[in-house]
């Protein structure tokens, strides 16, 4: 089994050497040696269109030429790239980038908290911090929320299979219906108003309500503007902090950089990860509002908080895209496009599949799983990344880079249709 190091790596080293809980790998086996924007590049010289995005870690696109400059220009200076949360003129710049160019457009006033390198441990901080604050132990969190694996984290998500890895029994979270999660009819916000203000309603009141906007792993479920409102609204009658989760969805994934834009929320804390660091480098962070910031010194620390390597990418990007409004429209104008071609798609089979999402994250319920499970196979074989989502990984999921070009996106929906009647044709559970 040893191998020359330097030569061509054999996939099956990674079975043997790799533990088996890695799980990407499993899904699109081959090995990508290179990439840029929207496209990968296997050893074996196969170029893959990436419609996964690191999850939503690249939304700029893979080693962005223009925001790795940045980060070559930044090393080859020696400036400093890890010093604990020590103050550097790299965290000054993010910070007053972010409030300038970010924050102060939009009316927005909030502190900084850098956490640990993963959106898991911003959570972890997030629930901490609105614990701290109200002296409650309770979170409400919603049916199909992620919110990462961490322990307090994972009990605030709902995916049995994550929660039961867990070992220990999962507290201090009540989980409500997501907006839909009963039908188009039923508004779940009333039912949660309505839970929360009788005090014989069986629920403790909580120390904060935990949303994300948009659905990621749930299935690119997506929350309607009214019912954000609402749920807000909850929070502060109840005295609880309203956290948007805009790990997956903010950094501008459904069009705006935040995702609650379109709402005219005012969460309490944002949190944010993934695509935050424009580059696909690890940095994660709380948006506190100035009052909130109860925090004592080091209360929440870690070694990796605010890495600057991270943060003068996360500048970059910044400068970058969202000094205009331009790349911002054309997420809405490209997002139009996809949502356009995947119903279309979609009304080649009567009203047997469902097409949801906003800005440019979408989901194709495929309803069965297997069905989604066949079409990502059939879309990899013929050079397409394409991710599940959903309750039982029924639904497809389209994370683009929003910086993606016509034609490679055209060519990523193309493979999509066709792997979809493939997958179809010759599965049996297809049949109706
Ligand atoms: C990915 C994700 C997380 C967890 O982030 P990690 O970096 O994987 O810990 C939390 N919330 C949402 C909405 C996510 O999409």
């Amino acid at each position: 089994m040893a191998r020359v190091i330097g030569e061509p790596c054999n996939i099956q080293l990674f079975e043997t050497l790799e533990s088996n809980v890695r799980s990407y790998s499993r899904s699109f086996p081959a090995i990508f040696s290179r990439s840029r924007g929207s496209t990968l590049l296997t050893e074996d010289g196969r170029k893959i269109i990436d419609f996964l995005s690191g999850a939503g870690a690249l939304n700029y696109g893979h080693n962005n030429h223009q925001i790795k400059a940045a980060i070559i220009e930044y090393l080859a200076s020696d400036a400093v790239v890890h010093g604990l949360d020590m103050a550097t003129p790299a965290r000054l710049e993010f910070m007053e980038t972010f409030s300038s160019v970010i924050l102060r457009d939009r009316d927005l006033q909030y502190r900084f908290q850098f956490t640990g390198p993963t959106g898991a441990n911003a959570v972890e901080a997030a629930l901490k911090l609105s614990r701290k604050i109200t002296g409650r132990q309770n979170i409400i969190s919603f049916t199909n929320g992620f919110h990462g694996m961490s322990l307090g984290a994972i009990a605030a998500s709902g995916n049995r299979y994550y929660r039961a890895a867990s070992g220990i029994s999962l507290s201090g979270a009540t989980f409500m219906p997501y907006d839909g999660y009963l039908g188009l009819a039923v508004d779940t916000a009333d039912y949660l108003h309505k839970l929360l203000m009788d005090e014989s309603g069986g629920v403790d009141r909580p120390a904060a309500i935990i949303v994300e906007t948009v659905q990621g792993e749930g299935g690119i479920n997506v929350a309607r503007k009214e019912w954000l409102q609402s749920i807000q609204a909850v929070a502060k009658e109840i005295g609880a902090l309203f956290i948007i989760d805009d790990i997956q969805m903010g950094c501008g994934r459904t069009g705006e950089f935040f995702s609650f834009e379109f709402a005219g929320l005012s969460p309490d804390i944002i949190v944010l990860s993934k695509s935050l660091s424009g580059y696909g480098l690890p940095l994660s962070m709380l948006l506190i509002k100035e009052e909130l910031d109860e925090w004592r010194p080091g209360e929440h620390t870690g070694t990796f908080r605010g890495n600057n390597l991270a943060l003068v990418s996360a500048t970059a990007a910044i400068n970058i895209y969202w000094r205009s409004p331009t790349f911002s429209e054309g997420v809405h104008r490209m997002g139009e496009v996809i949502r356009r071609r995947l119903k279309a798609i979609a009304s080649q089979y009567g009203d047997r599949f469902a097409v949801r999402g906003r800005g440019m994250a979408f989901g194709f319920d495929c309803q069965i799983a297997e069905i989604a499970a066949a079409t990502s196979r059939k879309a990899f074989e013929k050079g397409l990344i394409l991710e599940r989502c959903g309750s039982v990984d029924e639904v497809v999921k389209f994370l683009p880079a929003l910086t993606i070009d016509s034609e490679t996106l055209d060519q990523g929906l193309e493979i999509f249709e066709r792997s979809l009647a493939e997958a179809l044709k010759q599965s049996w559970v297809g049949v109706t």
